[in-house]
């Protein structure tokens, strides 16, 4: 279904320029901490604050959250600081507090969306409201899903609706957290150009080191927001301590280690456009090294195989088969026959001295 979305900067909560930022702790750990970090964004000039009330733990034992009583401090940064609040709803009990205590945006967690029953449970108890509500991606790379979720919203009314792209879990341990898989994020912002799109690089990264490259990479890709965690002391919050960083560290990122184009002013239209398809390109290339090199790990593991069941390496008619097929294959993608042919020689002969070496014994040194 189409949606029907309110432009972003008609929410009443952000204005011009871009990015867009929510920003503070992962949790509400005490009023002290939430109240000394909402007055050090305030400094930095954030305006949208958020922190964590009910908190989803992988482990049971984890810190919870402290709940209710945690909305009581979002009233006072509210009132003190003038800071509109935000925070996670994972169920309709969740909405019903958020609204008695007047929090400005809610958004739905990653293993939330994942949940229909309870997207539907939020949606139902949204309605007939106008609050904002930003739904981060399922934790698995389901697009329909997803939209799903956002369907469920924008039929109960909700037209202040954006996306949090926050990567993907997996198995395998990689560099991020979470695995951006970028391709699924563009997709949905193909589909939907209009839907507010908000990227979060703590929780994808989950290590500050890489907060910096993951922002640019959001706007290089003209995405308009970032939810950020900010804590007054990362190293003694209570959750996701090793992605927070400071407030004034989060000034430093915002307005000095983040290039932002400007897209009415010095930098041309083309240029900004230019950029986003190389930044597009840059993650394809990403991608394809990626399936490079599980295709050399399954051609080490069939080395091995091979070995202990003292087969030859050459097989030619299983070669000829796959080269037949990845042609017509390469086809239906509208690639040329000797483009196809000469990238799958080039990797057939690489896998086939990876072989070589592990039969006498190289890749054992
Ligand atoms: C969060 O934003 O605090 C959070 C729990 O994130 P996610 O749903 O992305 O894991
Ligand atoms: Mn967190």
């Amino acid at each position: 279904m189409e949606l029907d979305i309110m432009p972003l900067f008609e929410w009443g909560l952000f204005t011009e320029p871009r990015p867009c930022v929510v920003a503070g702790p992962c949790s509400a750990e005490s009023e002290e901490q939430v109240m000394e970090t909402a007055k050090g964004l305030r400094e930095m000039g954030i305006n949208v604050y958020r922190a964590g009330i009910w908190k989803p733990r992988t482990y049971p034992g984890s810190f919870e959250g402290v709940g209710t009583e945690g909305l009581r401090w979002m009233q006072r940064v509210k009132k003190e600081y003038g800071l509109k609040t935000a925070t996670e709803v994972a169920g309709g009990k969740h909405v019903a507090e958020c609204l008695e205590y007047g929090i400005d945006l809610v958004w739905i967690g990653a293993r939330t969306t994942s949940n229909p029953f309870l997207v539907q449970e939020i949606a139902d108890a949204l309605k007939n409201t106008d609050i904002p509500v930003l739904v981060k991606n399922p934790a698995n790379p389901d697009l329909d899903l997803w939209i799903g979720a956002l369907e469920r919203l924008n039929r109960a009314g909700i037209r202040k609706l954006g996306v949090i792209h926050r990567g993907f879990s997996t198995f395998e341990k990689i560099k991020y957290r979470n695995d951006p898989q970028w391709q699924v994020a563009i997709e949905l912002r193909n589909r939907y150009p209009g839907l507010p799109f908000f990227v979060d690089p703590s929780h994808m990264s989950g290590c500050r080191d890489y907060i910096r490259e993951i922002s640019q990479r959001s706007l290089d890709l003209g995405f308009e927001g970032l939810m950020i965690e900010s804590h007054c002391n990362p190293s003694a919050a209570l959750s996701d301590t090793r992605q927070q960083i400071t407030p004034e560290e989060l000034n430093d990122l915002l307005h000095r280690q983040l290039k932002v184009r400007n897209q009415d002013s010095d930098s041309p239209q083309w240029r900004d456009n230019i950029d986003q398809l190389r930044a597009k390109i840059d993650i394809i290339d990403e991608n394809i090294l990626y399936a490079l090199g599980s295709r050399m790990n399954v051609s080490r593991q069939i080395g091995e195989y091979k070995k202990s069941s003292n087969v030859t390496i050459l097989q030619t008619s299983r070669w000829d088969a796959v080269l037949a097929g990845v042609i017509a294959k390469g086809r239906q993608y509208g690639l040329p026959e000797d483009f196809v042919t000469t990238i799958f020689n080039a990797i057939y002969k690489a896998s086939v001295e990876v072989q070589n070496d592990i039969i006498s014994d190289k890749s054992s040194k």
